[in-house]
């Protein structure tokens, strides 16, 4: 058993053998053939970042689909390893490192997408925090210091919005949805923003001005899975 299950998933591990969370097959996490549904490159159009896009580990649609939301919304912490190893892959393939223009000495910092306070609460977990810490070690391996941190909000859960001010102020309120909420280091910042579905990418989008306000120098985003509407990339 690796660390994250709960309890009561090791107890119905005990139980009961599991199906794939994609497609049922016996005995799996993740099947072999669902797993290669997330070792895709999906490029979502985002011009305010590096890349001129998002990236994606997977087509948001059937057993992708099933399995995000069983581990999304159903607690299935089981697939947190299978998806943080596809964000890792994704990361290796798109060259992150080289796109934020990371060097060792100025660090990366990996930034989960925010979810509200009432989703938190009813997963009792923050699903993104495993693959965010994958993506730090990532870096590390690679000679990269980077740590996670949760430096973004919904805007709905209030609390203290940074000051901006001019025209990165403007685009912070046109964001709109999105808060930081301490912008202490972010200035100058090489970041990693994860998320886990991109549908139409104005979240992602927020985010990026939010960070972009508080004075980060290059995002790039990664999300686990996006809509069909955008095609899998020859990468
Ligand atoms: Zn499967």
């Amino acid at each position: 058993m690796t660390g994250g299950g709960s309890w009561a998933s090791m107890a119905a591990g005990l139980v009961l053998p599991r199906g794939c969370a994609g497609c049922d097959a016996p005995d799996e996490v993740l099947c072999p053939s669902c797993r290669a549904l997330f070792d895709r490159t999906v490029a979502v159009p985002m011009p305010e970042c590096p890349m001129g896009a998002a990236y994606a580990c997977a087509v948001y649609e059937g057993a992708v689909r099933r399995a995000v939301l069983g581990w999304k919304d159903h607690g299935d912490e089981e697939c947190d390893r299978a998806f943080a190893t596809a964000l890792c892959t994704l990361a290796e393939r798109v060259d992150v490192l080289r796109r934020l223009g990371a060097s060792g000495k100025d660090g990366v910092l990996v930034v989960p997408a925010p979810s509200s306070a009432r989703s938190t609460r009813r997963r009792g977990r923050r699903h993104l925090m495993p693959s965010a810490r994958a993506l730090a070690a990532w870096c590390g391996r690679s000679g990269i210091d980077a740590r996670v941190r949760r430096v973004l909000a919904n805007a709905v859960d209030g609390g203290k919005a940074v000051e901006t001010v001019g025209a990165r102020g403007r685009a912070a309120r046109l964001g709109g949805r999105i808060r930081v909420r301490g912008s202490a280091g972010l200035a100058g910042s090489r970041v990693i923003l994860v998320d886990d579905i991109i549908t139409t990418g104005a979240t992602m989008r927020s985010c990026v001005a939010a960070l972009d306000a508080a004075g980060a120098a290059r995002v790039v985003c990664l999300a686990l899975a996006a809509t069909p509407r955008y095609g899998v990339s020859a990468m």
